[in-house]
């Protein structure tokens, strides 16, 4: 079974055909793939400072630990002057005993800044909880024990699974709202918010899978003006549930790079990363040409606008085989949906299409569902793998496709709007095709005895 850590599969998710460089044993990938903390020593500030301070927070035999409980009992205005006093009295001065020589004056004004950052979280976290608990707080329920190792197996729907190990920096407990919060320190700017969420996502994942308890995230950027980026339970929800669309992605990149067979992977959309990456005059090559931009929406405002109907660009969404394209009408100008709609032919003809293209108004925009020039196939794993964390809760529910916007379309044998089924279409149109995929998905979530034809 592989075993990755969450470092790799934070590199999938920043580049897929860097990761299947890191797997080929391209060493030099992190060197660019992953950066670090550029000017500040962000891992000694992790090893040195958060681990070791939140190893004796959380030990009831360490100094530091009864030195910061006596203050919690009583806390007050000047709770956040007196925390940061008793911290450098007895972790910040032997710290600086100890590394002080070792360290550049620079380096040790930026790990004093940082220092002082962190414990200001620190005070205002304890401070919230203290007050509220009064006599009865206990230090020792917040602070946990850092860095430990945690591992878990995403078992996929094919036959390989994953096991995914990996060390959080911090965690704490709120002990008022009963939520786990996983502390994340970056010795950089809040400049790719994105992918640190993707990178603690995936932590919580580990966490939520050991628990069962969905944590909650406080990112802390130790340079720059913008401090901190938080992650409520609720985004933490939704952010876990896709994990295993990359956990499946992942996995396929593995199989391809085992079986030496070559893969079609997407590039990666930082630029700033493609710009320093030495890959870069090779990856095409490897991973498949890079797709065009799409040019149909391009057709399509030129035409309205020629038209006298001037419409707005507000993006597009690409199904397995049309391409819906959202426009935003100028009501000012008096452009209306029918207006729009009224010009269907006009448009058939400019975009050379077999048929007359479907325009309708939804919430917020217009769409226009345009035929793909190249179908997408769409396979019954593709959608059994896709279709996972929104499955009905029903063992006659199986998934019909996928819709234009690329969600899954779950059919419900149970749910009474959905009394039957009529499935039409010309000979060669893969009417078989998708009754013995629906037997199959049906079959898959049922036991024998459960499903009767
Ligand atoms: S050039 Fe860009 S897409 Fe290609 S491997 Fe490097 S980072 Fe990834």
């Amino acid at each position: 079974m592989p075993s990755l850590n969450v470092s790799e599969i934070h590199l999938c998710q920043r580049c897929s055909r860097l990761f299947a460089y890191h797997l080929a044993g391209k060493k030099q990938v992190w060197r660019f793939g992953l950066v670090g903390s550029e000017s500040f020593p962000g891992k000694f500030f992790h090893d040195k400072i958060v681990g070791q301070l939140h190893k004796k927070l959380s030990s009831p035999n360490s100094r530091l630990f009864n030195a910061v409980n006596r203050i919690c009992h009583s806390p007050g205005d000047s709770f956040h002057s007196l925390f940061l006093e008793t911290v450098e009295k007895h972790f910040f001065l032997n710290f600086l005993n100890k590394h002080s020589q070792k360290l550049e004056t620079a380096n040790l004004l930026q790990i004093g800044k940082a220092f002082e950052k962190w414990c200001a979280f620190l005070s205002e976290f304890i401070c919230q909880i203290a007050q509220k608990k009064g006599d009865t707080f206990l230090l020792s329920e917040i602070f946990y024990p850092p860095e430990q190792l945690i591992s878990q197996t995403y078992e996929s729907h094919s036959e390989i699974n994953l096991t995914v190990n990996g060390r959080y920096d911090a965690i704490m407990f709120d002990t008022q709202k009963k939520e786990i919060v996983i502390l994340e320190c970056k010795g950089r700017d809040m400049d790719r918010p994105d992918e640190d969420m993707t990178q603690v996502a995936l932590y919580a994942w580990l966490i939520s899978n050991q628990t069962g308890i969905i944590p909650r995230a406080v990112i802390l950027y130790l340079t720059g003006e913008q401090e901190r980026y938080l992650i409520s339970k609720d985004k933490m929800k939704s952010l876990i549930q896709q994990m295993p669309n990359l956990f499946d992605h992942v996995l396929q990149i593995i199989e391809a790079n085992t079986n030496k067979a070559q893969i079609l992977l997407p590039r990666s959309v930082d630029k700033k990363l493609c710009k320093r990456c030495p890959f870069q005059s090779r990856c095409n090559n490897d991973f498949g040409q890079e797709v065009p931009k799409d040019s149909g929406i391009d057709v399509i405002i030129d035409l309205f606008n020629k038209l006298k109907l001037p419409v707005f660009d507000a993006g597009h969404i690409c199904g397995p085989r049309f391409i819906r394209y959202k426009l935003k009408p100028d009501f000012s100008k008096k452009v209306t949906v029918t207006k729009i709609q009224n010009r269907a032919l006009d448009l058939q003809v400019a975009m050379n299409l077999l048929d007359i293209p479907l325009i309708q108004a939804q919430a917020g925009y217009v769409s226009i569902d345009i035929p793909r020039k190249v179908r997408k196939p769409l396979t019954l794993g593709d959608v059994m793998r896709k279709a996972a964390p929104t499955r009905p809760n029903s063992k006659v529910a199986f998934p019909i496709g996928m819709a234009i916007d690329g969600s899954i379309v779950w059919i419900n044998l149970n749910d009474p709007a959905t009394p039957s089924i009529l499935v039409g279409g010309t000979s060669g149109s893969g009417k078989s095709i998708l009754l013995r995929s629906m037997l199959i998905a049906l079959a898959i979530n049922a036991e024998p005895d459960e499903l009767n034809f």
